[in-house]
Formats: structure tokens, C-alpha cells, sequence
């Protein structure tokens, strides 16, 4: 669904990704998961376009979109912070992509009303950011990233910010939205427990490279090669 290949990421003389090749399945939650600094963020923000010194193919449902601006790439995005529109309030956020694709006034209202009672925010519409809690803000950021209904939902370490408790049961909300909405996304996380939690197919990345990818049991019962043993080892 989602091919990269020959990806190679450069920062000045430093190549951080060196010809790098993943396709992640549709309709699934496919997790980055590896140590501070393995390069997770830059495949992502390759992916999103984000990144300039990124070279190589990405074909998104058949579609090469590695030469297409960010904002046509029909790919959302979920940061750590929840970078919410402050002076607007949580029906406002979600409705905001719709009117700046001009979509008719009644549908937006019963699709932002859809997508609040998904995320359990019905009576917050009115509510601004302000005065919500982590765990609320991040769940409006999704529902205004979901409302356009992207073909991929990239989720950069979204629950890092969060409580031990909110994380557990928002990465369990996040597990439900996907499989009501059928939403392909890659999450990238550090945390192991995190990640063998919310995916279907894991994908370790260690210093730039693919170490391993397979669902969490196989990751768990196969580690590939000596650096996989020692990683899932010491977190067990
Ligand atoms: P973290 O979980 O800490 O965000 P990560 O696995 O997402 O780590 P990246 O942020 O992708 O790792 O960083 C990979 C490497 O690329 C690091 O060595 C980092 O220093 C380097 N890097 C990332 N962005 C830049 C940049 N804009 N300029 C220079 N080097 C960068």
C-alpha cells in the first residue's frame, strides 16, 4: 500500500538514511519502533514530505508521491505537541481543514458532530484548548487530522507527552478509531511495551536501517540477528 524505496536521507556530510526499502500494509497500524536518534522521525517526515534532503521513491496506493508538495499528498500527521489552533475552539479545529476545502456547511457540521462522538468530545465542541486535558487535546488533534480522511495517518511518538494511565488508554482509543475508520497508519514510537500494545506490523529501525519487520509475536519469538536478540532482550 505504502512502498518507499531507495530512500536515502542526508544532513550535510551525514547520510542518516542509506538506501532504505519498507512497503507497509493497508488498513493496518504499522509501528516504528528503535532508540532515540535511529532515524524513525526522518523516515516519517520523509514520508510526509516534510523533509527536503530526502531522495528515493514514495508510492502511496499506487501513486508516486515523492515529488508532490506536502499538503498534496493526502497524508496526515499527529506531533507530540498537539499544535491545536488556540484562539479556535475544538469544533472549529476539526472543522477547519473541511472549510478550507470549501465542503458545504451542513455536511461539515454533521461530520465534525460524527467525528467528536467518536473521540468522545461531544460536549467539549465548544470548549477551547486551553481547557482541555493532554489526553483531550491529542484526541482533537486526531479527529481533525481523520475528518479529511487521509489515506495515511503518520503518529510521530503521540502519546509521549502524556500520563502513564491517559497513554495506555489512548493508545487503545487510537487502536478503535483505526479499525472503525479502516485509516492505514504508521505510529513511531521508542517505547516496546507501546509498540507491541498497538500493532500489526512492527518495524525496528536501528542506526538508519531496517533491523526487523513482522507482527509483535514474531519480533518477540524470531529476532533476526544478534542486535534484535539483545534489543527485545534487555526490555523483557
Ligand atoms: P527520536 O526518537 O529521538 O526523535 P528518531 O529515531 O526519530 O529519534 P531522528 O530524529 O530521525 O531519530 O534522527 C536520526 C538522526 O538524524 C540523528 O542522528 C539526528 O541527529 C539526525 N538529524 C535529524 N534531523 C536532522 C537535521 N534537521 N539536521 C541534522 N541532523 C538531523
Amino acid at each position: 500500500f505504502l512502498k518507499i524505496e531507495k530512500l536515502q536521507v542526508k544532513f550535510g556530510k551525514d547520510t542518516v538514511i542509506d538506501d532504505l526499502n519498507l512497503t507497509i500494509p493497508e488498513n493496518a497500524i504499522t509501528v516504528f519502533l528503535g532508540p532515540s536518534g535511529s532515524g524513525k522521525t526522518t523516515v516519517l517526515r520523509s514520508i510526509s514530505g516534510l523533509n527536503q534532503n530526502a531522495t528515493g521513491k514514495i508510492l502511496l496506493d499506487g501513486q508516486d508521491i515523492s515529488q508532490l508538495p506536502v499538503n498534496k499528498r493526502n497524508i496526515g500527521v499527529i506531533f507530540q505537541s498537539y499544535a491545536l489552533f488556540p484562539n479556535m475552539t475544538v469544533f472549529d479545529n476539526v472543522a477547519y481543514g473541511l472549510r478550507a476545502k470549501k465542503v458545504a456547511k451542513k455536511e461539515i457540521i454533521q461530520r465534525v458532530k460524527e467525528m467528536l462522538s467518536l473521540v468522545d468530545l461531544d460536549k467539549k465542541a465548544n470548549s477551547y484548548p486551553d481547557d482541555l486535558s493532554g489526553g483531550q487535546k491529542q484526541r482533537v488533534a486526531i479527529a481533525r487530522s481523520m475528518i479529511m480522511k487521509p489515506k495515511l495517518l503518520l503518529l510521530d511518538e503521540p502519546l509521549s507527552a502524556l500520563d502513564a494511565k491517559i497513554r495506555v488508554e489512548l493508545r487503545n482509543q487510537i487502536r478503535k478509531y483505526q479499525q472503525k475508520l479502516g485509516i492505514t497508519m504508521i505510529f513511531v514510537t521508542h517505547d516496546q511495551s507501546e509498540a507491541m500494545a498497538i500493532a500489526d506490523n512492527v518495524v525496528v529501525i536501528s542506526d538508519g536501517k531496517i533491523q526487523q519487520q513482522g507482527s509483535p509475536d514474531e519480533i518477540y519469538k524470531k529476532p533476526s540477528n544478534e542486535f534484535m536478540a539483545t534489543f527485545i532482550g534487555e526490555h523483557n
